[in-house]
């Protein structure tokens, strides 16, 4: 933490911090200046839902009401799109990992906005049964070709547009092993990042492991189930193995991750472990093991999920959420969570740090007097600046 410094800033980066006089400040007093967060992970179709739907102890049942709300929903899916952008960015997000289950293009993600926020959007596959994989693999191919994805080498082509494209073979229940290799390979070719959501439930392990349990029920009533769809025996560590070799792979949520599969993301860069805390505690989940990934050395970012399954998609809440239920977690490694590591798995790096040569993407952070944390409830976001143009300007 640098105290009493100057950060000068000009056409949209960060140009210097120092403590010299100088004569353009403007001044805050018992602030804390941050990088913009990162949202790591959010499905924007669902943000005009006033409320998460409710979880009555039963996943698949969860996943029921989503789907009804889907067929019967009225606003189209680039108007829901362009609904959770004005709530990202006016909640101190500059760029932010979504899943598209649709056809969309990158400019629909523009936000008919000066300062657009970051988007790199993964679009979800789904594909069980062998006679889909094609049409699956086809809708993937087409959506690298409409999102160019954003290269390690060319750090700021991103700017130009701020989208990029990513896959997202959704979860081990929904996509078979393989078309599940077909579309990693595919995202490896075109340096695309993964996302895919993985040991999220002890259901799914069950699938997994044996083949039974509510998944089962949920693929028989939907006719989705067939023998031979799963290997015997099966585990996440089969999916994270798939996942070595793409430029970055955002595992989402895995709350049930044993330490074999902990001690793997571990010895992987390319991976991160993409931690939703709202979301996990709505679904009444044992303790998360983000702390012993980071303990391991392994990478660990903070999204918010979907307005499903939590009430907004700020970031300032869900760190200040994290902070009240792991009172140990230090501000350094909350802040890295909520910025640093979402901007390295989503391949951004403009964002995530604030030093010359950075994207001026910043949230102020006025402390409360009683306050030691920065993520305490008391403390209060009272500005935003992306890209040089406040968002929410604290004068
Ligand atoms: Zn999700």
């Amino acid at each position: 933490m640098l105290e009493n410094h100057v950060l000068e800033i000009d056409e949209g980066l960060v140009t210097d911090i120092h403590q010299k006089p100088y004569s353009e400040t403007i001044r805050l007093d018992d602030c804390c200046l941050v990088p913009s967060f990162v949202n790591a992970h959010a499905h924007l179709e669902f943000s005009d839902l006033a409320r998460p739907f409710p979880f009555e102890g039963s996943f698949t049942g969860w996943i029921r009401e989503l789907l009804e709300y889907r067929d019967r929903r009225r606003n189209s899916l680039a108007d829901l799109v362009m609904g959770g952008l004005f709530e990202l960015r006016h909640t101190g997000s500059a760029a932010v990992g979504e899943i598209l289950t649709g056809n969309l293009n990158p400019a629909d993600y523009r936000d008919h906005s000066d300062f657009p926020v970051s988007s790199v959007v993964f679009r979800e596959i789904i594909g069980l049964l062998p006679e889909s994989h094609e049409e699956q693999l086809h809708l993937a191919k087409q959506h690298l070709d409409r999102f160019r994805p954003h290269e390690d080498d060319d750090p700021f082509a991103e700017q130009a547009t701020c989208t990029s494209g990513g896959l997202s073979p959704h979860a081990p229940y929904t996509v078979q092993m393989q078309l599940f290799e077909q579309l990693v390979s595919l995202a490896g070719n075109r340096k695309a990042p993964v996302a895919v959501h993985l040991a999220e439930t002890e259901a799914e392990l069950q699938l997994l492991s044996r083949q039974t349990g509510e998944f089962r029920d949920l693929l028989e009533r939907r006719e989705l189930w067939r023998k031979g769809l799963f290997a015997k025996n099966g585990s996440p560590l089969d999916y994270l193995q798939l996942l070595r070799n793409v430029s970055r792979a955002l595992i989402i949520h895995g709350n049930y991750l044993n330490n074999n599969e902990l001690n793997y993301i571990a010895n992987h860069p390319n991976m991160t472990l993409i931690y939703c805390p709202r979301t996990h505690r709505s679904f009444g989940h044992y303790d998360h093991p983000w702390e012993r990934l980071l303990q391991l050395g392994g990478q660990v970012a903070i999204g918010t999920d979907g307005r499903s399954s939590n009430p907004d998609l700020s970031m300032w809440n869900e760190l200040r959420f994290l902070k009240e239920k792991s009172p140990r977690a230090t501000d350094q490694q909350l802040l890295h969570m909520g910025t640093t590591a979402g901007a390295r798995a989503l391949q951004l790096p403009e964002f995530g740090s604030l030093k010359p040569g950075a994207s001026a993407s910043l949230n102020i952070i006025r402390r409360a007097e009683s306050t030691q944390s920065l993520f305490a409830h008391e403390n209060d976001l009272i500005g935003t600046m992306i890209r040089g143009q406040w968002i929410r300007s604290p004068v």
